[in-house]
């Protein structure tokens, strides 16, 4: 199937992409293409003019600033998963990454930016980021915004951009300590995306503690935007991690969300998606946690 007619420009710099965005009426900003495209190719979007910014090098690279990690916000799928330095420092994004389906064509064209601006339910990175506590850094005519992702994300496909920003970075705090993640994710079939996938960001003193300095768990797919899951959290933070707190901690998942904001579709009904927490939790837990050795509670 074929596109609607539009035109196409190449911005230079981020300040040509929001004055390109300015001049048109319905412009759509052009990265990896891998959602936009598709959509335009079902006429499901039909914008006048693409502002292509895969030139633009300022929105490339990963790297550390004093106590924060910057992303670009054209850092593919594949640079994410590949960088040693979230490894180290934001373990859950490099291991939610791995579970973007689509193969190597989606993982190295497909950016960061894309996804979050996107904002789909099913896609995985909205739980990472929320649990690694991010900013969602967006450029537009007043400049430079740091947004936090819990009020980026307004609902399924809606951020807070307007129709002339665009999505530069994201930046992820730097914790001191043993930082740990996990994501664990049950797809739905045809589409790859989450029915739930739960990412966990823990942090210990260091590789051998089993004490829980911070817990932050959010789940993606479950409801329109990524939710934290207090509860679990709760049951976490400050304690010793053993095996029966963990599954503790699972059971409590749904016991701080609004049910009736779940997700009911042709996907999977709400009933479905909310059997599957408890197990994922468990799993996204049990993943963060890696190689610990966890002592039964006397
Ligand atoms: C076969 C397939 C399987 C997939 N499976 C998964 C999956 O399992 N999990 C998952 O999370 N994702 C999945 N995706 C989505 C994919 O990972 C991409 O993140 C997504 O396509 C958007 O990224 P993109 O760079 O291609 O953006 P584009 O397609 O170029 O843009 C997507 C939207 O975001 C806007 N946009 C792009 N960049 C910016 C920016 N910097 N600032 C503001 N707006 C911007 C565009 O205007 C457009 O509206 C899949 C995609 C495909 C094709």
């Amino acid at each position: 199937m074929h596109t609607e007619q539009f035109s196409y420009h190449r911005a230079e710099s981020v300040e040509h992409a929001v004055e390109l965005l300015e001049t048109s009426d319905d412009a759509r900003i052009l990265a990896g293409g891998q959602g936009l495209i598709p959509l335009m190719k079902k006429r499901e979007l039909t914008p006048d003019a693409l502002v292509d910014i895969t030139q633009i090098d300022e929105l490339r690279g990963i790297e550390r600033t004093d106590d924060t990690i910057r992303i670009g916000g054209l850092s593919t799928h594949r640079e994410i998963a590949d960088s040693a330095l979230l490894k180290e420092t934001a373990p859950v994004i490099p291991r939610t990454v791995a579970h973007i389906t689509g193969g190597q064509q989606v993982h190295n064209v497909a950016t960061i930016g894309g996804n979050i601006a996107r904002a789909h339910p099913g896609y995985d990175y909205e739980g990472a980021l929320l649990s690694a506590g991010s900013q969602i850094v967006v450029s537009g005519p007043a400049g430079k915004q740091r947004v936090p992702v819990s009020e980026f994300v307004r609902g399924p496909c809606s951020t807070t951009l307007a129709e002339t920003q665009l999505v530069t970075s994201i930046e992820i705090p730097v914790l001191s300590g043993d930082r740990r993640g996990g994501y664990a994710k049950k797809k739905e079939p045809a589409s790859g995306n989450a029915i739930v996938g739960v990412a966990t960001d823990l942090l210990f003193d260091d590789d051998q503690s089993t004490l829980v300095k911070s817990a932050r768990i959010a789940v993606n797919g479950l409801q329109g935007c990524a939710v934290r899951l207090d509860a679990t959290e709760n049951k976490l933070e400050g304690k010793q991690l053993t095996p029966d707190r963990l599954e503790a901690a699972a059971g409590d998942a749904s016991s701080s969300l609004d049910s009736s904001a779940v997700l009911d579709n042709k996907k999977a009904s709400a009933e479905y998606r909310l059997c599957l927490l408890e197990p994922q939790v468990q799993k996204s837990i049990r993943q963060a946690v890696g190689e610990r050795t966890l002592y039964s509670q006397t």
